[in-house]
């Protein structure tokens, strides 16, 4: 199967992490996100680890929280020794709440409040990157309000196209994220940053896009970033302690997407920068990494129960589940391809092909088209989609007011819930 928490009985049932779909199901309700704490610890692991080994002691890894955030991710994360991004208050807030060591907390977007940049302070979040001059500003003064000094960094626009889909490439030029080096803006920004008598400057970000499998990518970037720090030395006289080479490591969405050996890539990056380092006279800057996806995601499967079965003659099919696009909008978004299984039919032939939709009231709302599933698949039958421990939850509404699904994390130790089901209670809670 995709992933190896994914087994096969000799009956035909589908394994996660160890546990039979149906009885997940049975216990927790459907429809049901489940993940795999082994496997997320292990992903995260391989990241601090290999950091460390290939850049030396300085180098982080920073979990990318808003590809899965709830608390227990972070308190996850704080045990494996990685740090976390966050894009808002309330994933910071949700960080604070779970005991996070905020010295570790990197706070992106590409819009910070200022409600949102003085609670950030007010829970000691350690670092703000920077996306450019207005925030600058804010944090400035709300930092010398409060006698502080406060670390940045600088949010920097490599000008790199990645060629994945355009809605998730963030390097290129013309970006909303960012300060473009080619323009010049990047370089500018480093000097208002310098001036600022309440921040520190501690280095430069930047993210290029997401879904890569080689690290192309990020040997391009890091060329160019290392070229501006070196620029910047020149310029002001400023040497960045700090390189921030963001995430984007790609994860297996189908059998036939490519298999990443992620230590190896990082190994690759490693000796690139240093070689790169050694040639433009820089020291080794501390390198930071922001893996999201391929944290959590192939640690992800989302159960639904099928409602019904529906077959046009001549035209197509349809097998409606009892979620969609509220749990997962990824498909209707931009076209994210999934593998669709049904966890108690394995072994049967996947004679009928079929669009997997949901029950909201969009015709949008589609989970996955064309997939292949067993022709005997009728009202009340499992069915599965694989790899969804990212951008799914997260990515979650309310829409059709559908309650959102509980999140339950397997473990050796025992599986338990850790976001609860919403209940028809709260989705009301906040009418008046
Ligand atoms: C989304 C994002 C990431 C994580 O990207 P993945 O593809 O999930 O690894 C990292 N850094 C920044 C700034 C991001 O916006």
């Amino acid at each position: 199967m995709i992933c190896d928490n994914l087994t096969v009985t000799a009956q035909g049932r589908l394994i996660f992490a160890g546990r039979d779909a149906r009885e997940l199901l049975t216990r927790y309700g459907s429809p049901l996100y489940v993940m795999d704490e082994a496997r997320i610890r292990h992903n995260l692991r391989l990241y601090v680890d290999t950091l460390r080994e290939a850049f030396g002691d300085s180098a982080m890894a920073l979990y990318a929280s808003k590809a899965c955030s709830f608390r227990e991710m972070y308190r996850l994360a704080a045990a494996e020794g990685a740090g976390v991004d966050v894009v808002s208050a309330g994933e910071a807030y949700t960080a604070y709440t779970a005991g996070f060591p905020m010295d570790r907390v990197y706070f992106h977007g590409n819009n910070k409040t200022d409600e949102e940049i003085a609670l950030a302070m007010d829970w000691g979040v350690g670092t703000f990157v920077v996306d450019g001059a207005e925030e600058l500003a804010v944090i400035d003064a709300e930092a010398g309000r409060r006698g502080i000094t406060q670390r940045v960094m600088l949010r920097i626009t490599p000008g790199i196209d990645t060629h994945t889909y355009e809605a998730v490439a963030t390097g290129q030029v013309d970006s909303k994220f960012g300060s473009a080096i080619e323009t010049g803006q990047a370089e500018q920004l480093v000097g208002q940053c310098l001036g600022y008598p309440h921040l520190t400057l501690c280095g430069f970000h930047c993210h290029v896009g997401s879904q890569v499998f080689d690290s192309d990518t990020f040997l391009r970037s890091s060329d160019i970033m290392l070229a501006f720090i070196a620029a910047m030395r020149h310029r002001y006289g400023y040497l960045a302690a700090e390189l921030d080479l963001g995430g984007g490591y790609g994860v297996r969405y189908r059998e036939d997407d490519p298999v990443i050996d992620i230590p190896q890539n990082i190994r690759q990056v490693a000796a690139h920068v240093k070689a790169a380092c050694d040639r433009l006279g820089l020291p080794l800057p501390a390198i930071r990494m922001e893996p999201g996806r391929s944290i959590v995601a192939d640690a992800g499967m989302t159960l639904y129960t099928v409602g019904a079965v529906k077959r046009i003659p001549g035209y197509k099919n349809y097998v409606s589940v009892d979620g969609g696009m509220g749990d997962n909008p990824r498909y209707a978004l931009y076209q994210a391809p999934y593998t669709v299984v049904c966890p108690e039919k394995m072994h049967e032939p996947a004679d009928m092909v079929c669009d997997l939709v949901g029950k909201c009231c969009e015709s949008g709302d589609i989970l996955q088209p064309k997939v292949s599933l067993p022709s005997t698949l009728t009202r009340g039958d499992l069915v599965a989609v694989l790899t969804t421990g990212a951008y799914n939850y997260s990515m979650a509404s309310n829409y059709n007011r559908n309650p959102r699904l509980p999140v339950v994390m397997v473990s050796p130790d025992g599986d338990r819930v850790v976001v609860r089901r919403e209940s028809l209670e709260d989705l009301v809670r906040n009418d008046v």
